[in-house]
């Protein structure tokens, strides 16, 4: 079946079938904003919300990619089926570039019961994208156990990748003191769990004390953030580090705090893409609508408000868009 002849029921079912080359070929869709994509969603998304999406956030280098595979490891040790999203705001790599530099997530590329993805942003500023939330409610809808999503960053990935996952993983290294500073302001929302990877390293001491200081400030905070200490590239403290996971899971368990946190995310969901494609919009009508140029030249020659200018350029692009 090639691109062009994609039946979308067909494709939904195979996607809920589980068959790795239909959600390859689902994902695209979604990553090529071919409109079949969003009709695709449509039927997919009441079978969703089933899968646990743990996100993985951390500074460039810091081992989150090794980390995944260690993980994606254990999990199939367990028979559980696990799918991997992969956004690189800074170096949109192929899936070939995934297999040469990352050779942990590799090992599992030929595993049935794994889907790993990598996906550029496109020109979306950091943060999770409407190509990654609808990617992740694809593999949802294909029956994945476990969801995996990288980020890479600091500051606003962080921020949100806490809007869609169930539970945030902060990985670190010894000497990352960019990320300390961040949690330390309060630029990073404090995430759920944090690893301190290549934890044979020196410094992991020191690193663990100034975390220890920084989280001991958040006294009212209910769930007691674990810092676990990882040797990614051979396994050790993993099973602690899921373990961690596992029990920040069931800790949103219970007094209905998963569901609390879905509905919640849901909602940032509906707005920020919303919020996403109306930008789009205007600054596309910005650009290209003769009256809209005449109206930003007014303000340009202080001839019309800027505050006028913008209520008039928003009545007339997103009154008119909605697709
Ligand atoms: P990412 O950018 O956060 O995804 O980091 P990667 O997983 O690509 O890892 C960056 C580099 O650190 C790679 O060369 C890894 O082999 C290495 N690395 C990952 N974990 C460890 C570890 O526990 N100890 C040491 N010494 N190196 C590690």
């Amino acid at each position: 079946m090639s691109r062009r002849t994609v039946d979308v029921a067909t494709l939904a079912g195979q996607v809920g079938r589980g068959e790795k080359r239909a959600i390859a070929r689902a994902i695209s869709l979604v990553e090529d904003r071919d409109p079949r994509a969003g009709e695709l969603v449509a039927v997919l998304y009441p079978t969703t919300g089933r899968a646990s999406v743990t996100g993985f956030t951390g500074p460039p280098g810091a081992g989150k990619s090794t980390l995944i595979g260690a993980v994606v490891g254990l999990l199939r040790a367990e028979q559980r089926r696990v799918g991997v999203v992969s956004v690189d705001p800074s170096s949109p790599y192929t899936q070939g570039a995934l297999l040469g530099d990352r050779i942990r997530l590799a090992d599992h590329f030929l595993d049935e019961g794994v889907y790993i993805r990598s996906m550029s942003t496109r020109g979306h500023l950091g943060g999770v994208s409407e190509a990654t939330l609808q990617a992740l409610l694809v593999l949802d809808a294909a029956g994945m156990d476990s969801l995996l999503l990288e980020t890479v960053g600091v500051g606003q990935s962080e921020i949100e990748v806490a809007t869609v996952a169930d539970t945030v993983v902060l990985v670190l290294m010894p000497g990352s003191g960019d990320s300390i500073q961040a949690l330390k302001a309060g630029v990073m929302e404090i995430p759920d769990v944090i690893v301190v990877n290549k934890a044979d390293h020196p410094q992991t001491n020191a690193m663990r004390s100034d975390l220890r200081s920084i989280l001991s400030l958040d006294r009212d905070r209910v769930w007691k953030v674990p810092i676990v200490e990882t040797e990614a590239v051979n396994g050790r403290g993993v099973p602690e580090l899921w373990q961690a996971v596992l029990d920040h899971r069931a800790f949103l368990g219970e007094e209905g705090r998963l569901d609390e946190r879905r509905r919640r995310n849901l909602e940032h969901e509906v707005v920020s893409v919303a919020a996403a494609r109306a930008r789009r919009q205007l600054t596309e009508a910005v650009a290209a609508d003769a009256e809209l140029r005449a109206l930003i030249a007014q303000v340009q020659e202080r001839k019309l408000d800027p505050l006028t200018a913008s209520r008039r350029v928003s009545e007339r692009v997103l009154r008119d868009h909605s697709d």
